[in-house]
């Protein structure tokens, strides 16, 4: 794959940060971009750690501003102080409606610009937190969607689909990247450095952590 280019959506978590170590591995450094959004997050710490391993990776990275969407929608990531809740139809008010179907749109336009057919997303649906357009059916749908509107022949590649977090765990260590990982990737819905050790994202990360190191011969 050294002769194809791939664009990762990057938010400098350990998903996507894991999927950009393994975009590099498979399709070469200087193959490899990364884009990501800015929507009014809570915490500029998740901003700051992207553009920071972008950085450490030598990775060419385009910021772009969505913040667009704060007046559009509501949401706890999004605004400061609302607490992180599960409504009753299982879905947390962390979700932004719509958020992963504009992030490929955007990606694709990005991409479609620069040569770039693979686009790369972190999107997972076994620690699934409720999320709709984090589904399998979604990205595929999205797929044909973008294909049709560009007339383009775009792959999105979401290898972490199928895994729990201690998989991905297992991923980054497979890359031979755990300790960076575990490093220097933010997580935390609070915007804590070094996690909060309380909120959902922490949590998943932690137990998924454990999980692995546990297994880990
Ligand atoms: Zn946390």
């Amino acid at each position: 794959m050294h002769n194809q280019k791939a664009l990762v959506i990057f938010s400098g978590g350990q998903d996507s940060t894991t999927c950009l170590l393994q975009a590099i591995e498979t399709y070469g450094r200087g193959n490899v971009q990364a884009i990501t959004f800015q929507y009014g997050q809570r915490h500029a710490v998740e901003l700051e750690r992207a553009c920071w391993i972008a950085q450490d990776l030598g990775i060419p990275q385009t910021v772009l501003d969505l913040s667009l969407m704060q007046h559009i929608t509501r949401n706890a990531l999004m605004s400061d102080g609302a607490e992180i809740q599960t409504a009753e139809n299982g879905i947390p008010n962390t979700f932004v409606d719509g958020r992963n179907a504009l992030f490929l749109l955007y990606a694709a336009i990005f991409a479609k610009g620069q040569g770039i057919r693979h686009i790369i997303a972190g999107v997972c649906e076994t620690d699934f937190s409720g999320y709709p357009d984090c589904r399998d059916i979604f990205v595929k749908s999205m797929n044909v969607t973008l294909n049709l509107a560009m007339d383009y022949d775009f792959q999105i590649h979401t290898p972490l689909m199928y895994l729990t977090k201690a998989q991905t765990w297992k991923l980054a260590d497979d890359l031979g990247r755990l300790n960076y990982v575990r490093e220097h990737t933010h997580t935390c819905y609070n915007g804590v450095i070094g996690g909060c050790g309380e909120c959902p994202s922490c949590i998943l990360r932690e137990r998924g952590l454990a999980e692995y190191l546990a297994e880990k011969p």
